[in-house]
């Protein structure tokens, strides 16, 4: 049997090669930090989260959390260690970053079959089998020969949303709830705003310093991960009806709506830190820190981290990789995670146990599989694979990549049957795996 090399130790990498290596098969698996940090990258652990710290809704109504689902029971460790450091975050699965990282490291390094290779590789190893998955911020010069593989490289911006420490807050100010009671109810702490602070606060934002883009990149953002400047750009009201949505956040103190809220997620277990939720920004530091210190709430916030962008590069996936994850013009070649273009924590890692599977079967010389598309992680990886290549862009999971049920049903009653339809088909898949 072959050995094999993955390249990245992030979520997609540690995903494949745990699931390489529970099947039998080496892996060696190449991660770049310490040494070396993309601009994103701030821990020196394996399967770092380099923004928020939720991996997405919990329940079957969301794709994400049916994809959840379906990792857990395929024994994914990305899962695992979920599970194993997880935060309180209403209806959300959210994790406490470190002690998320350091479980999936350990876990990693302690498995008899995998090697943990503290190194930047800045090439494409000329043989063997190799699964590439350096994330969206791929190092320089690994990144220029995956471009001269794949042709031209796709990108987008994607931005980080600021951390605040707890003790910094006013809790005369901040109230805990989250949205409609959900969680334990009060997960959040909110920060509520009337509509003069609102309106001031997004003429602030506007008017604001930004950190301007490099003058040849033509900046294209994702849409689930737009900074609050350009939705402030768009309307009034567009904050309002984003991040800053006030529906089902009553402040028990006066039993009514605000006309605004800033919501704040806790960041780690101990709850000494917050992030503001939706709050991805390219302001200028100096700007954040002025302009979040007007939140109700906030005003003598310490700031851990402050927000920031990143250019954020996938390749052209219907093009150039099968649903297997190969790449079409050299089979022996397979790429996991964001830079397939799949977008999210949660989609990484399910391209990433995709990847470990068949790179695993290569490995042994078994047939390669596809998840059955009824499931979430088959929907996504076959709608990266048929996607429309002139107009690729990163996806999410979500319930229009699922093949239709072919009868006309209530939405809300479409999404249970979706759910159950695809943790049927994954039942036959896990078989599928367990028997080889
Ligand atoms: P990564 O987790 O980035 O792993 C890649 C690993 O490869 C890294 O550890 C890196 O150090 C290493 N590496 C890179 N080049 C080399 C090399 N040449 N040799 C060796 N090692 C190398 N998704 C969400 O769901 N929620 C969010 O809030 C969110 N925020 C994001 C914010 C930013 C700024 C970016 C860029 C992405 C964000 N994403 C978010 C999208 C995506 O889910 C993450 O990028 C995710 O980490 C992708 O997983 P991955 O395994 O593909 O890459």
């Amino acid at each position: 049997t072959q050995m094999i090399t993955v390249i990245g130790g992030g979520l997609a990498g540690c995903e494949c090669a745990w699931q390489a290596a529970q099947r039998g098969v080496k892996v060696r698996l190449f991660e770049m930090k310490p040494s070396v940090y993309t601009p994103a990258h701030h821990l020196p652990g394996l399967s770092e989260l380099v923004c928020s710290n939720s991996l997405r809704g919990d329940s079957l109504e969301n794709a994400v959390g049916l994809l959840k689902e379906e990792l857990r029971r395929l024994g994914s460790l990305f899962m695992e260690g979920a599970e194993a450091t997880k935060v309180p975050a209403g209806g959300a699965l959210a994790v406490d970053r470190q002690l998320f990282s350091d479980y999936v490291t350990r876990r990693i390094e302690e498995h008899p079959l995998i090697e943990v290779v503290r190194e930047e590789v800045p090439r494409i190893p000329d043989d063997g089998i190799v699964v590439i998955a350096s994330g969206p911020l791929t190092s320089g010069a690994l990144a220029e020969e995956i471009g001269r593989l794949s042709g031209e490289y796709l990108y987008f911006y994607d931005a980080i949303a600021p951390i605040v420490t707890a003790e910094s807050l006013n809790y005369d100010k901040v109230f805990r709830a989250s949205r409609y009671g959900k969680g334990d109810g009060d997960d959040y702490l909110n920060c509520p705003m009337d509509e003069e602070s609102y309106r001031a606060f997004v003429a602030e934002i506007l008017a604001a310093e930004k950190v301007e883009p490099k003058s040849f990149e033509k900046v294209v953002h994702f849409e689930g991960c737009m900074p609050i400047e350009e939705m402030a750009s768009r309307g009034l009201d567009t904050l309002r009806f984003g991040p800053m949505k006030p529906v089902g956040l009553v402040d028990p103190r006066v039993g009514v709506e605000a006309h605004a809220v800033i919501q704040l997620r806790q960041e780690n277990r101990e709850g000494t830190m917050y992030n503001l939720v939706g709050f991805q920004t390219k302001l200028t530091w100096p700007e954040q820190r002025r302009i979040f210190r007007m939140i109700p709430g906030l005003e003598q916030a310490e700031f851990v981290r402050l927000g920031s962008m990143h250019r954020n590069t996938f390749i052209n996936a219907p093009q150039l990789l099968l649903p297997t994850c190969q790449l079409k013009s050299d089979p022996r070649i397979f790429f996991a995670g964001q830079i397939t273009g799949v977008e999210g924590y949660v989609e990484s890692a399910s391209s990433g146990f995709v990847a470990g599977v068949n790179a695993a079967r290569l490995a042994k010389g078994d047939a390669l599989t596809v998840p059955p598309p009824e499931t979430a992680i088959g929907a996504l990886a076959v709608h990266i694979t048929n996607a429309a290549a002139a107009h690729f862009q990163p996806m999410n999971v979500n319930y229009g990549l699922f093949p239709e049920l072919g009868v006309r049903i209530k939405k809300k009653e479409k999404r249970g049957r979706l759910a159950q339809r695809a943790l049927e088909a994954l039942e036959g898949w896990r078989q599928l795996l367990d028997e080889q």
